[in-house]
């Protein structure tokens, strides 16, 4: 077997990667998930991107698992006939759409009715992105006037950040739901949510995923100071988190962005939920073919950090060099992982018996040299915690019977999954997971292996950690 990568890749589709030959090139490199921006996507997009990929995965005989990524409360500027020049010093403008502009100073529309009320006088509101930095001077209950800060060039739906704000916005626009019917339908296996504030922003989504029957996980993208201050409470209630450095590193002081990540995939790796990190990792790959050395810096340390994915945006979407950068990535991955503390997660809370014995397990498989772990899964949950486990060395071979849960176990650190038909006897179930993994060429004859299986005892199930051999 070639290097066992345990840190995962996902990649966002878009112009530069979306053509089935592309997405065939991207999942044979190596990409384990592909993200499916919804910020700037069509409903016919969503389902020519899911029949590529599907179609692209079949050829190359490699699945990956599709993540759709949903706006949430996204505060834009409306439409402007032509982009508006502001320099330091000016007036400007934000008016809620119900209203007029006051007309003495250049101005633009704003889709949250509430910034007028939520903003004090001083308050800081950054246009495009962090980009213009503008200062509240003045407001009345539909408009706000604003001091230019730091000059530029205004265009339409601009995204606007109002650093440290609590957004009225509801956490599920009008668009999101009707975005995530049609991905369902077209059938996703994770949905990431933008902008979680609280816990409760969860639970709105999974009520709505329930209703329309779909099971995808659910990661909440942690990127203001609310979901900041909110952490654990999101990521109890969430399947896994993104550290969106994007918007983080707008909505919080940039210095302390290093700070809030390392507390955040600490915060998921001791929830057992795993946690991707997102955004500028390779950047400059955009449209160079090699890394900055501080790039590189960045992804070693997420690895070291133990993330359980890292992210590609603009690299994979509008970039020059999309196979290069999933490349690097794993080169990176490579040289970095087997220098990570091995040490298995210690506080990570398992309270029952069978979880328990997840860490014996491995342990175990660690202090066998090379070795694997095997898993039976119907929840994911068993996979999902062994990979939370970070036993760094061994891989994990999780078997389920169910096709969705099968992909979704791609995201998990060091989870290697497969889909197999689950016989009645789990003797069985053992020993065609042991060939699948023999002759796909992921274990050598005579391994020893620990697995967690049930057996049978007497006619009882009883759950039970074996050392088996290869065949
Ligand atoms: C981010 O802000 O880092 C992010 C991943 O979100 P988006 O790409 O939607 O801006």
């Amino acid at each position: 077997m070639s290097y066992y990568r345990h840190t995962k890749i996902i990649a966002t589709l878009g112009p530069a990667t979306e053509s089935k030959e592309m997405l065939a090139k991207l999942i044979s490199s190596g990409v384990d998930i592909l993200r499916l921006n919804m910020a700037h996507a069509s409903h016919q997009w969503v389902d020519d991107a899911m029949w590529f990929i599907r179609e692209a995965s079949a050829e190359v005989g490699r699945h990956v698992g599709v993540m759709m990524d949903v706006k949430g409360p996204e505060i834009r500027t409306g439409n402007v006939d032509a982009p508006i020049s502001v320099a330091a010093g000016d007036e400007f403008e934000l008016y809620i759409e119900a209203a007029q502009p006051t007309g003495d100073v250049a101005a633009v529309s704003v889709n949250y009715p509430g910034l007028p009320d939520d903003v004090a006088i001083g308050a800081t509101v950054l246009i495009d992105s962090g980009l213009i930095r503008m200062k509240v001077i003045a407001r009345d209950p539909q408009r706000v006037r604003l001091e230019v800060l730091t000059p530029g060039s205004i265009g339409s739906k601009r995204h606007i950040n109002l650093p440290g704000v609590f957004v009225k916005l509801p956490c599920l626009t009008a668009k999101d739901e009707a975005d995530l019917r049609a991905g369902v339908q077209a059938g996703i296996d994770f949905v990431a949510l933008s902008f979680v504030r609280q816990g409760s922003d969860i639970e709105q989504l999974r009520r709505f995923l329930d209703e329309l029957g779909s099971k995808a996980k659910i990661i909440a993208k942690i990127e203001d100071q609310a979901g900041v201050r909110n952490m654990h409470e999101i990521i109890a209630e969430a399947d896994g988190v993104m550290v969106a450095r994007g918007d983080l590193g707008i909505e919080i002081d940039y210095h302390r962005l290093p700070l809030v990540q390392t507390q955040m995939i600490a915060a998921c790796r001791d929830a057992g939920k795993p946690v991707i990190v997102a955004t500028h990792l390779l950047e400059t790959m955009i449209s160079s073919p090699m890394p900055t050395r501080a790039e590189i810096s960045d992804v070693s340390n997420a690895i070291r950090e133990q993330a359980d994915a890292v992210m590609l945006s603009g690299e994979t979407t509008i970039g020059k060099y999309p196979l290069e950068s999933v490349q690097v990535m794993k080169n990176i991955i490579e040289s970095i992982e087997p220098s990570v503390d091995a040490e298995i997660n210690l506080n990570l809370e398992l309270r029952e018996p069978k979880p328990k014995m997840l860490r014996s397990a491995a342990r175990l498989a660690q202090s066998l040299g090379e070795s694997a772990i095997i898993v039976f899964t119907r929840s994911g949950f068993l996979a999902y915690t062994l990979g939370a486990l970070r036993p760094r060395g061994v891989p994990i071979f999780a078997f389920t019977d169910n096709e969705s849960l099968f992909r979704q176990l791609l995201l998990p650190w060091g989870v290697e999954p497969f889909w197999m038909k689950f016989h009645d006897d789990p003797e069985e179930t053992i020993q065609s997971a042991l060939e699948t993994l023999c002759t796909r060429g992921w274990l050598k004859s005579g391994t020893t292996t620990v697995v967690i299986t049930n057996v049978l005892a007497r006619g009882v199930v009883i759950d039970s950690l074996q050392l088996r051999q290869a065949p």
